[in-house]
C-alpha cells in the first residue's frame, strides 16, 4: 500500500474563511431589507394592505432570482457562498420562503382591474412553484411536520396507493427534471406582476422588478442553455471496480487526456457511461491530487449506487466536471476533531492520502465511526501510523456507543474555543454533533461540514 506524498501547503489558520461563511447569507438579508426600504421610500398613493401585499410578492421574486443564481455552477457564486453544497442548501431556504411569501401575496394584493391573461399566469407560477417546493422537501417531511401528526403521516404513507406513487415521485432523476423547470413557472409569475400590479406607477419599482426577476430569469437561461458548454469537462476512463464490503465499491478512473486539478477533500459531478447508459452523481475525489489516477468510493443508496458494481465496468467512459467544495481542513485551527461516518470518510481519505508526514495539524482526532468494519480501515489505519500527530478512533456502532460530543472534545484535550471540527457523514449524525459541538463552546465558524444531499 502506498502512501501519497503530494506537496500540499498548509495555510495557517486566519479565520478569513468565517467571513466567507457568512458574506453569502448576509447578502441574502441586506438585499431582502434594501428592497423592502426601497418599496416603502417610493411607496405609490393607494391601499395599504394592496402595498404589502405587493411588496411580498416583489420579495418572492427576489428570493426565487436568487435561488437561481444560487443553483447557477458559477464558481464565483459557489465561492460567495462557500461551497456548491452550501450554496443548494440556501436555495433551498430562499425558495420555500419565496414561494410562502407569494401565498401571503395572494390573499394580500388585489387589482380591482386586472390584464386578461395576468390572474392566469400568476395562477400557473404558484402552482408550479408550490407543486416543486413540496416535492423538492417531501424526503424531509419529517423536520417539518409536527411530532404528534408523524404516525399519523407514515401510517398514510405505507398503504398501497401512497407507497407506489412515493416511489414514483421519490426518485431523483424524474424530480431533477421536472425541477429545472422552477425557472419557466418564476417566469410565468414574473410577467403577472408586470401585467397587473398596482405600485408600477412608480418607475422606480417597476424598474427594480424588472433589474431583479430578469437577473434571476438571465441565471436561470445560463444554467440551462449555455452551463453545459462552458463547463470545463475531463475525460477518463474506467480503469477498475473494487469492492470495498458489500455496500461500496471503489471506482478507478484513469485520465485520457489533462489529469483533473482539484485540492484535497473536494468533490465533482462524475458522469459514467454505465450498461443502461449515462448517469450524473456528486462524488467526492477520495485519492490525491498528485496520484495519476481519480478514485472514488460509492456505497449503495439508490437506484443507480446500487447496482454500480454490475453496471460499470474497466474500460466505459466517464466525464468529470470542475471540482467542487470548500471542505479542507486546512481551514481550520491547530487542533481539529474529524469525523467521518460510513462512505463520509471519501474527504478524509483524499486528505490522509496526500498529506506528507508532518503536514498535519498539531493534533488531530480522527473518529471514523460505522455499523460494522468501516469501509478501507485497514489503509486509514496504516496512513494513521505515519503521522504522529493524528490519533485514530475507529467506532464500531453494532458494538460500541453512539458518538456524543463528550467523547470528542475528551479525546481531543484542547479547549472547545480551540478546536475545529470537520464532519462529513449521514446528515442526522451530522447535524447531531454539529449543534452539540456548538453548544459545548465550540465556534460556529470553527465547525465544518459536508452536504451529501444537495436535494
Ligand atoms: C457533495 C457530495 C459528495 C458526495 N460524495 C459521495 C461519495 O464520495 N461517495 C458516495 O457514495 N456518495 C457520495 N455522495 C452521495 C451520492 O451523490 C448519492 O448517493 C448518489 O447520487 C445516489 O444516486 P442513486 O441513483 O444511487 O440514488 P437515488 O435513488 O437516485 O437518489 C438517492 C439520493 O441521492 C441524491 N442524488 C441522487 N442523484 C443525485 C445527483 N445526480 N445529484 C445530486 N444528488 C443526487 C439525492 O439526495 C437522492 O435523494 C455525495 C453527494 C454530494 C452532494
Amino acid at each position: 500500500m502506498s502512501v501519497e506524498t503530494h506537496v500540499h501547503q498548509r495555510r495557517p489558520y486566519r479565520g478569513s474563511h468565517i467571513a466567507t461563511r457568512l458574506v453569502g447569507p448576509m447578502t441574502i438579508v441586506a438585499l431582502v431589507v434594501a428592497l423592502a426600504v426601497l418599496w416603502v421610500a417610493a411607496r405609490p398613493a393607494g391601499p395599504a394592505g394592496t402595498f404589502i401585499g405587493q411588496l411580498l410578492g416583489a420579495e418572492a421574486v427576489l428570493l426565487l432570482s436568487l435561488g437561481l443564481v444560487l443553483i447557477s455552477t458559477l464558481r464565483w457564486v459557489e465561492q460567495y457562498f462557500d461551497g456548491v453544497d452550501k450554496a443548494a442548501v440556501w436555495h433551498r431556504r430562499v425558495a420555500i420562503v419565496g414561494t410562502a411569501l407569494i401565498g401571503v401575496h395572494i390573499a394580500t394584493a388585489s387589482n380591482p382591474n386586472p390584464t386578461n391573461l395576468g390572474p392566469t399566469f400568476g395562477t400557473i407560477g404558484i402552482v408550479g412553484l408550490a407543486a416543486l417546493t413540496l416535492w423538492a422537501i417531501a424526503p424531509r417531511w419529517r423536520s417539518i411536520t409536527p411530532r404528534p401528526l408523524r404516525t399519523a403521516i407514515l401510517r398514510l404513507m405505507q398503504t398501497p396507493a401512497a407507497s407506489s406513487v412515493g416511489r414514483w415521485i421519490g426518485g431523483y432523476g424524474l424530480w431533477r427534471g421536472f425541477h429545472r423547470t422552477t425557472g419557466l413557472f418564476l417566469a410565468v409569475g414574473f410577467a403577472h406582476g408586470l401585467m397587473d400590479a398596482t405600485t408600477f406607477g412608480s418607475p422606480l419599482l417597476r424598474w427594480s422588478y424588472v433589474a431583479i426577476g430578469g437577473v434571476g430569469l438571465a441565471f436561470y437561461v445560463y444554467r440551462e442553455l449555455l452551463a453545459r458548454h462552458v463547463t470545463p469537462l475531463h475525460d477518463y476512463v474506467v480503469s477498475s471496480v473494487e469492492p470495498i464490503d458489500a455496500s461500496s465499491v471503489e471506482i478507478w478512473l484513469r485520465p485520457l487526456g489533462r489529469r483533473f486539478a482539484f485540492r484535497p477533500g473536494q468533490f465533482a459531478f462524475v458522469n459514467l457511461e454505465a450498461k443502461d447508459g449515462w448517469h450524473r452523481h456528486p462524488f467526492t475525489i477520495a485519492s490525491g491530487p498528485a496520484e495519476d489516477e481519480v478514485r472514488i468510493t460509492v456505497r449503495a443508496v439508490g437506484d443507480f449506487t446500487s447496482s454500480i458494481g454490475d453496471l460499470v465496468e474497466p474500460g466505459m467512459p466517464a466525464v468529470i466536471s470542475s471540482p467542487k467544495g470548500h471542505f479542507d481542513y486546512c481551514r481550520g485551527t491547530e487542533r481539529q476533531i474529524w469525523v467521518a461516518g460510513g462512505i463520509g470518510v471519501a474527504p478524509m481519505l483524499s486528505w490522509l492520502r496526500s498529506a506528507r508526514p508532518g503536514q498535519l495539524p498539531h493534533r488531530v482526532d480522527f473518529f471514523y465511526t460505522a455499523r460494522g468494519p468501516a469501509p478501507l480501515a485497514d489503509e486509514v489505519a496504516h496512513i494513521a501510523g505515519h503521522h504522529d500527530e493524528l490519533h485514530l478512533h475507529l467506532v464500531d456502532t453494532t458494538t460500541d456507543p453512539r458518538l456524543t460530543v463528550p467523547d470528542l472534545l475528551g479525546a481531543s484535550g484542547g479547549q472547545p474555543e480551540e478546536v475545529s471540527a470537520f464532519l462529513c457523514g449521514p446528515e442526522a449524525m451530522v447535524t447531531a454533533l454539529q449543534r452539540d459541538l456548538v453548544r459545548a463552546g465550540v465556534k460556529p465558524a470553527n465547525v465544518h461540514r459536508e452536504y451529501y444531499n444537495l436535494r
